[in-house]
């Protein structure tokens, strides 16, 4: 019976990264996912520079961008009647620009990279249960396919299965932290919009975006409170509500709707408070939405995802390779991850409340600006050391 090094649960932007990392510095590593390659996901794939910046480290921007991903130079912020506020993205070392990909080009380009690093990809498997040892240590998990159950015993798993994940359920993980508000978000995609930015309104308790994505189309969403939401469903169709919200935080972008061909149905998410769990134990680790979550309003799940699966490959690796003692380096990945996430949990929940008007959510913007300079910093600091040493130490074995 094989043994692994780690298994990691769940194959999206944290496991497939996770998995990856642990992978090309020497780890065996297998990736159990319950669904299907390539297979789509809610997002509206906006990418932060922090997000960017480490496909790059990691070698795989360039995929992206073969893909047909368009680059976004700008940003553009719209409130109520106010002039637009155009920013330029500033072009910085392995960030040309920002990148929106659809997820079903995002999550494969990570998966193939880490089947190419070595990993043991299996997709249509779900983890239905932890196995311990006598200590109580986990110790590998049970999968269920088509074909039956079996038991993969590992030194480590790493909990990446998202929002409900099941192995945080498995080991009993506390909530730290929680959220107050939830939002509610609709979007779909156009073809016929065109630019070249991403397009943020905000409009007195309501907020939309332009996102342009692969194929030549935009995502283009709506936020608001679940209540409101409701409210604005009652009695209409999905694209009746959703032009509704649209024109009422940027008419602007109403108008242009109205010469877009929509390409697809509406998504819908009606909201889920934030909240960040404790994310390690003996034999455990949690990564990505599975242990922490904040508001999508933040467009920032992937970046947070991209960020801590290399914190936590790093903390893993040095506990596999007996450089550091487990439990130190799992609390040193928990207490960073907190560190760079906490003001931004904060200020996304305050905006994911939508009880703000186009004034009072300036300020709230510029505090999000202001939290995402530590994440990229630290990063730059990681990429900088990248070229004086290999990304990570090998495992000893
Ligand atoms: C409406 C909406 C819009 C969003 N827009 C953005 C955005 O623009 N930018 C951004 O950065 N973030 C956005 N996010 C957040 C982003 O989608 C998440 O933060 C991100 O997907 C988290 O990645 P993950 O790998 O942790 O989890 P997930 O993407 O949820 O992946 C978890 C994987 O685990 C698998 N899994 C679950 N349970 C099991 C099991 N028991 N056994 C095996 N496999 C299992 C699932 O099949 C899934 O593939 C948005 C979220 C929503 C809801």
């Amino acid at each position: 019976m094989k043994t692994y090094d780690v298994v990691v649960v769940g194959g999206r932007v944290a496991g497939a990264s996770t998995a990856l990392l642990l992978a090309r510095a020497g780890a065996r590593v297998a990736l159990f996912d319950r669904s299907a390659y390539g297979a789509d996901t809610l997002s509206t794939h906006g990418l932060m520079r922090a997000g960017v910046l480490q496909l790059s480290r990691w070698g795989l921007l360039d995929q992206v961008v073969a893909a047909g991903t368009p680059p976004i130079r700008t940003t553009t912020f719209l409130y109520g009647d106010k002039e637009p506020v155009r920013i330029s993205i500033r072009p910085s070392p392995g960030v040309d620009a920002l990148y929106a990909p659809r997820r079903t080009v995002l999550d494969r380009i990570l998966v193939d990279a880490a089947v190419a690093a070595g990993v043991d990809v299996r997709y249509g498997t779900r983890v239905t249960g932890l196995l311990r040892d006598r200590t109580g240590r986990v110790a590998g998990v049970r999968g269920r396919t088509r074909a039956g159950t079996r038991d993969v015993h590992a030194r480590f798993v790493v909990g990446a299965d998202g929002i409900a994940s099941s192995v945080a359920r498995e080991v009993g993980a506390p909530l730290l932290r929680e959220g107050h508000w939830g939002s509610a978000v609709q979007y779909a995609y156009y073809d016929g919009l065109g630019g070249s930015g991403y397009e943020w309104a905000y409009r007195d308790g309501v907020a939309a975006g332009l996102i342009p994505t692969n194929d030549g189309l935009s995502c283009v969403f709506v936020g608001t409170s679940p209540s409101r939401m409701r409210t604005m469903r009652m009695d209409r169709s999905a694209e009746d509500a959703f032009g509704s919200v649209l024109r009422l935080a940027a008419p602007q972008h109403g108008e242009l709707l109205a010469s877009a061909t929509r390409v697809g149905g509406f998504h819908g998410w009606a909201g889920r408070r934030g909240f960040v769990r404790r994310s390690w134990g003996p034999g455990w680790a949690l990564v990505g939405d599975a242990g922490h979550f904040k508001d999508p309003i933040s467009t920032h799940g992937m970046t947070d995802a991209l960020r801590d699966a290399d914190l936590l490959a790093s903390a893993v690796l040095d506990s596999l390779a007996g450089s550091r003692p487990e439990a130190e380096a799992l609390d040193g990945y928990q207490r960073r991850r907190d560190l760079l996430s906490a003001q931004l949990f904060q200020v996304s929940d305050e905006i994911a409340g939508f009880e703000w008007d186009s004034h009072q959510v300036q300020p709230l913007l510029r505090r999000v600006s202001a939290a995402m300079i530590d994440e990229v910093e630290m990063l730059e600091a990681l990429a900088a050391a990248d070229e004086r040493r290999p990304l990570l130490a090998p495992v000893r074995r």
